[in-house]
C-alpha cells in the first residue's frame, strides 16, 4: 500500500507494479488518482487520516504500507500513526526533515527514508568528482561504478596492492560492449572499462577522485 501520490509516492506504486507487486494506492486529490487508474492495480480516493475510510480500504489486512506523504507534515504523522495502530507489520514513511524522520520513528514506523536529502547528496557526489554512479549501502559502506584511476591500468588487481593503499575493493569490470564479470586477482583493467567498487565511504570516495 502506498499512501500520497505525489511524485515520489506515484513513481514508487508504478514502479512496484511494473514488478508484479500488487499495489493499493490512494491519495485524498481525485484528479490524481484519476490520472493514475489504470497504470496502478487498485487506486482509491480517501482521506488516509481518516481511520474509518482506511478500515473501509482494507487497509488493516496490509503487510507492507509506505507513506509518502512529505509535505502535510500533520497529515503525513497522523496517517502512520493510524497504520501503527493497526499493527501494520512493515512501515515505510518518508520524511522532508531530521526532526519530521524523529516523530516517525517514535511513533513507531519502522524505516524512516529521506528521498529528497538521499539523492541531493548523491548528485552533489556524481556532479563532483568521476563517479559514474553511487550507493550508500549502510553508514560507512558504499558501492561506487567509475573509471579506473591511471596507476592501476595495464597491471593485474591482484599485484595493485588496491586494498591496502586505498581500503577499497574491485567488485566487477565492465570492459566496452561487454558485460560485468566478477573481477579476480588476474583481472588486468584498461583505459575503456567502467569498474565497480566498495569499500568505507571515505575510502570510495578517495579513490574515485584519483587521476
Ligand atoms: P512529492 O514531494 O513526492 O510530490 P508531496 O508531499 O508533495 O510529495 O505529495 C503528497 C501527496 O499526498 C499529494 O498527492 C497529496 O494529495 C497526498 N496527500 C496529502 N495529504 C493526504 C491525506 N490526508 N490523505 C491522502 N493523501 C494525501
Amino acid at each position: 500500500m502506498v499512501i500520497g501520490l505525489g511524485r515520489f509516492g506515484s513513481s514508487l506504486a508504478l514502479e512496484l507494479t511494473r514488478r508484479g507487486t500488487e499495489v493499493l494506492a490512494i491519495d485524498n486529490n481525485p484528479k490524481t488518482v484519476q490520472h493514475l487508474a489504470g497504470s496502478i492495480t487498485h487506486v482509491a480516493t480517501a482521506d488516509a487520516t481518516d481511520l474509518e475510510a482506511l478500515r473501509q480500504l482494507g487497509v488493516p489486512d496490509f503487510y507492507r504500507a509506505v507513506v509518502a506523504i512529505g509535505t502535510g507534515l500533520e497529515a503525513s504523522i497522523l496517517t502512520a500513526a493510524l497504520l501503527v495502530e493497526m499493527e501494520i507489520e512493515d512501515i515505510w514513511a518518508k520524511a522532508i526533515t531530521k526532526q519530521h524522520g524523529q516523530i516517525l520513528r517514535r511513533i513507531g514506523v519502522h524505516h524512516v527514508v529521506f528521498p529528497d536529502n538521499d539523492m541531493g547528496e548523491r548528485v552533489a557526489r556524481l556532479v563532483s568528482g568521476r563517479m559514474l554512479d553511487y550507493m550508500q549501502v549502510d553508514d560507512d559502506f558504499a558501492l561506487c561504478k567509475t573509471r579506473p584511476p591511471r596507476e592501476y591500468v595495464g597491471r593485474p588487481l591482484g599485484e595493485s596492492n588496491l586494498r591496502r593503499k586505498y581500503g577499497v575493493t574491485v567488485v566487477a569490470v565492465k570492459s566496452p560492449n561487454e558485460n560485468f564479470t566478477y573481477a579476480t586477482a588476474d583481472t588486468e583493467l584498461s583505459y575503456g572499462d567502467v569498474i565497480l567498487i566498495s569499500g568505507r565511504t571515505d575510502d570510495v570516495e578517495r579513490f574515485a577522485e584519483l587521476p
